[in-house]
């Protein structure tokens, strides 16, 4: 089966064609970047026109890098939520118009399910059971996957996402936007252990995470290092260092506490901030002293694509789930709401 996949959430236009015999025979993401950098933040209806711009020309690449025609595709996965409402009714609009003109199937897929299923598209498929690390922009979960829609939330963030927390940092050692990729490239040269940054949450049990402590940390200590109001370029680069160290640590400690307590052995990251390279190497390590395995998208597809979400809709659409031919989103969706697939 072969099933177009179309991303239209928040700040990024991603299509995909995946086939369920052959893998992905293609996908393109287009950033929304330029449009919103000089507000410092996604603004919402400029999104949505950008996705009605840029997703049809994307759709006709997509499908001429594969040598197909939009005749030859078999279902349509498009995302229904979470996301912003307008920058998704782009996507479930396309999504079903094109699945009532080629009279094939459409599905709404979860964008959060998109995201923990990416690791699917790699050579090495983790086997289920596994315990899935999300951190993206606005998640950061630690579920228990048993199958597809089979979801057990373990914990969750009590406030900022981890890739917010990134991107707010950022903002306020005034990195260009958006600030993750900034502040991570910064802070690979820098010296981590200059500054005591706290891993909040972890000298307590449990498995929810909580971000907004390490902002603070770090405005003061911007504050203290700053003279007249500027921040010298060695302070700048150990601070973010600090930072990266504090949220990878974090997060590899309330991991390997999820696979101590769950005795799953696999481990799986996915989402914009599993493109951190940090995090990888040191989650590769925390699995592998616990005789565990970790497995990760490649970089591309930790961030919004179209893959993930034409891979989760195959699957979904193979086991005879599929959307009605009515326009509806959910931008607030708890992923523990998805039907299970039996196999
Ligand atoms: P959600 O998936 O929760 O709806 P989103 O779609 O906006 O949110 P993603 O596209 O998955 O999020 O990820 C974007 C986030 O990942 C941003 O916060 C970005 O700063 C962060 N990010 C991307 N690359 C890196 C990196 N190398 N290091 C740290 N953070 C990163
Ligand atoms: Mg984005
Ligand atoms: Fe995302």
């Amino acid at each position: 089966m072969r099933v177009l996949g179309l991303e239209t959430s928040c700040d990024e236009t991603g299509i995909a064609l995946y086939d369920s015999e052959r893998g992905l025979l293609g996908h393109r993401v287009y950033s929304q970047i330029q449009v919103h950098a000089e507000y410092g933040g996604v603004v919402p209806e400029l999104a949505s026109r950008d996705h009605i711009r840029k997703a049809k020309p994307l759709i006709q690449e997509v499908l001429d890098d594969a040598g197909l025609t939009l005749e030859q595709v078999d279902g349509i996965a498009f995302t229904s939520g979470p996301g912003l409402v307008g920058a998704l009714l782009v996507g479930a609009c396309l999504g079903n118009s094109l699945a009532w003109a080629l009279n094939i199937p459409a599905i709404g897929v979860h964008h959060m399910e998109g995201h923990l299923l990416a690791p699917m598209l790699e050579d090495e498929q983790p086997d289920f059971p596994f315990i899935a690390l999300l951190v993206s922009g606005g998640h950061t979960q630690l579920v228990k996957v048993e199958g597809i829609g089979r979801y057990e939330l373990l914990g969750e963030s009590l406030d900022d996402a981890a890739g917010e927390a990134f991107d707010k940092a950022a903002k306020m050692m005034n990195l260009p936007y958006p600030g993750g990729p900034a502040l991570s490239a910064l802070a690979d040269q820098g010296d981590a252990q200059r500054f005591a940054f706290p891993r909040p949450m972890t000298d307590r049990p449990g498995l929810d995470f909580s971000f907004s402590g390490l902002k603070t940390f770090t405005r003061t200590t911007i504050l203290n290092c700053a003279v007249d109001g500027v921040l010298a370029e060695q302070d700048k680069i150990d601070i973010a260092a600090g930072f990266q160290a504090a949220v990878v640590d974090t997060l590899a400690i309330k991991c390997k506490r999820a696979m101590q307590q769950t005795g799953v052995q696999r481990l799986i990251i996915a989402g914009g901030v599993g493109a951190n390279r940090q995090l990888r190497a040191k989650l590769q390590t925390t699995a592998e002293a616990l005789g565990g395995r970790v497995y990760y998208p490649r970089p591309e597809l930790c961030t919004d694509n179209g893959a993930m979400i034409a891979y989760a809709g195959t699957q979904r659409l193979l086991a005879g789930q599929h959307s009605e031919l009515a326009v509806s989103v959910v931008p607030r969706w708890p992923m523990t709401d998805l039907p299970a697939v039996d196999v």
